[in-house]
C-alpha cells in the first residue's frame, strides 16, 4: 500500500505527518510512502533525510497517488478531489469546520479519519493529537509569555536587591493549561491557575502552583467541561477578577468540546491589570476565551498585551512533527496485516474517528456539529 503524506497547503504551517526516522517503521508494514519535494524543509528536514521514499513534484500528486493520505490539517478542496476514489485520508481535518469539506469527501468516496475525533480512552492515548499537541501549545504559550512580559520570570538577586517572580495565572487546565502551568514554573514563576473541573485541583498542586477555587463546578459529557449558567459566570467572573488583576502574565487554554470557547476574561478586567501585562489566549481559534484577541494577532488593550498565537505547534516543528507523525503511525499500525490494509471496522476507535465512507457522512457528533 501506499502512503502519502501531505504538504501543508499553507507555508505557516510548518508540521509534517512524519519524521526520518518513521520511513522505516513504515517499510516494516508494506508502505511504499510518496512525498511531494521539499515537504520537510520547513521542518528542517531535506529530501536526503527521508531514505528510500518515492518524490513527486506536486503536493497534490500526493493526493492522486496514494492508498492512505496523512495530514495535519485539512487539506484543500484541489487536493481532496484529485484523491482516488475508495483511498483513505487521516489526520487533523477539523471536521467541526467545514461543510464543504464533507461534501468533498462523499463525492469522492474518501473514507476520512478526523484524529480529534478519538475517545479519550487509554487504548487511545498512544494516537492522541489533541493532547501532544496541546503539550506542545502549552509549552509555547508559556515561552511567548515570558518573552513578551516586561520582567523576569524567576526571582533573582543580583548586588542592589531582589527581584520578585513574575505572578502567572492560567486558566483552563487540561493538556494545555497544565503544561503552560510547567513550563511557567520551571523558568521560576509564582502561577496560579483555574479550572472548572474538580479533579485538577491536585494537578494543578503537584506541579507547584496555586489553585484559585471560584466555588463553581461544571462537568458534562464524558467528564469535559459544560458551558457555565448566567449565574455561574457571575460567580466565577467575581473570583477570577482579583486574579487576573493580580498577574503580570494571563494563559488561557478553556474550551468546550463542540462549542465555541467560552469567554472568560473580559474588558473589565483587562482594564484592571497592571500596565504591560501579557494575555496569551490559546483558545483564540476558537473565538478566544478573552474579549479581543484577533487569531493570529498581537494587540494591545488599553496597557495590556493580548496575544492570540496562531500556528503555535509550528513555532517548534520539530518535536510537534515527532509527536504527531507518532501518533499517526500508532493509528495506522494496528490495521495492517501482513502488509496489506485491513480496517477493523467494529474498533471503537475506527467508529469514533470515522467521518465519511462510501460516499456518505457517516459521524454522528459531525452531523451535530454541521446542522
Ligand atoms: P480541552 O482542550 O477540551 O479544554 C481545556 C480545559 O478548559 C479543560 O480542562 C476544561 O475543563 C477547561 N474549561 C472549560 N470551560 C472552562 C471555564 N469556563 N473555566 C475554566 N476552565 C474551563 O481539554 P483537554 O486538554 O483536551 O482535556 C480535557 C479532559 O480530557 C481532561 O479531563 C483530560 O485529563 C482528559 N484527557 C484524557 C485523555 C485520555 O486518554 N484518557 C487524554 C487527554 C485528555
Amino acid at each position: 500500500w501506499t502512503l502519502g503524506i501531505a504538504t501543508a497547503p499553507v507555508p505557516e504551517e510548518r508540521r509534517l505527518a512524519l519524521t526520518p526516522e518513521l520511513v522505516a517503521k513504515y517499510e516494516q508494514l508494506g508502505a511504499s510512502i510518496v512525498l511531494a519535494k521539499g515537504a520537510g524543509l520547513r521542518a528542517h528536514w531535506p529530501d536526503a533525510a527521508f531514505e528510500g521514499v518515492t518524490w513527486v513534484d506536486s503536493p497534490q500528486a500526493v493526493f492522486a497517488r496514494a492508498d492512505v493520505v496523512a495530514c495535519v490539517m485539512p487539506p484543500t478542496l484541489d487536493e481532496i478531489a484529485a484523491m482516488r476514489p475508495g483511498s483513505v485520508l487521516v489526520g487533523a481535518l477539523r471536521p467541526w469546520a467545514s461543510a464543504q469539506q464533507i461534501d468533498a469527501l462523499c463525492a469522492q468516496r474518501v473514507t476520512a479519519f478526523a484524529l480529534e475525533l478519538l475517545p479519550r480512552i487509554t487504548r487511545a492515548q498512544p494516537m492522541d493529537i489533541l493532547s501532544s499537541q496541546a503539550t506542545v501549545a502549552g509549552y509555547e504559550a508559556a515561552l511567548i509569555a515570558a518573552d513578551h512580559a516586561p520582567k523576569f520570570f524567576p526571582m533573582l538577586t543580583f548586588a542592589a536587591g531582589t527581584i520578585r517572580p513574575a505572578k502567572v495565572f492560567v486558566i483552563g487546565c487540561g493538556v494545555a493549561g497544565l503544561q503552560a502551568i510547567a513550563t511557567a514554573r520551571r523558568l521560576g514563576a509564582m502561577v496560579e491557575a483555574y479550572d472548572v473541573r474538580p479533579e485538577t485541583r491536585e494537578q494543578v498542586a503537584s506541579l507547584g502552583a496555586k489553585f484559585v477555587d471560584t466555588g463553581v463546578v461544571a462537568v458534562g459529557a464524558g467528564g469535559y467541561a459544560r458551558e457555565l449558567t448566567e449565574a455561574e459566570q457571575a460567580q466565577q467572573t467575581a473570583v477570577l477578577s482579583k486574579a487576573v488583576a493580580a498577574a503580570d502574565v494571563v494563559i488561557t487554554t478553556a474550551s468546550v468540546p463542540g462549542r465555541p470557547a467560552p469567554k472568560i476574561v473580559t474588558q473589565e478586567m483587562l482594564a484592571a491589570m497592571r500596565p504591560g501585562a501579557v494575555v496569551v489566549d490559546l483558545a483564540a481559534e476558537q473565538g478566544g476565551n478573552v474579549e479581543g484577541t484577533v487569531l493570529g494577532e498581537k494587540r494591545w488593550i488599553g496597557d495590556v498585551l493580548v496575544i492570540g498565537p496562531a500556528f503555535i505547534q509550528s513555532r517548534m516543528p520539530v518535536h510537534a512533527s515527532e509527536m504527531f507523525a507518532k501518533n499517526v503511525w500508532h493509528f495506522l499500525a494496528p490495521h495492517v496485516q501482513d502488509g496489506a490494509l485491513a480496517w477493523q471496522w467494529e474498533d471503537e476507535i475506527v467508529t469514533a474517528t470515522c467521518i465519511t465512507r462510501d460516499g456518505a457522512l457517516v459521524n454522528e457528533r459531525v452531523r451535530e456539529w454541521l446542522g
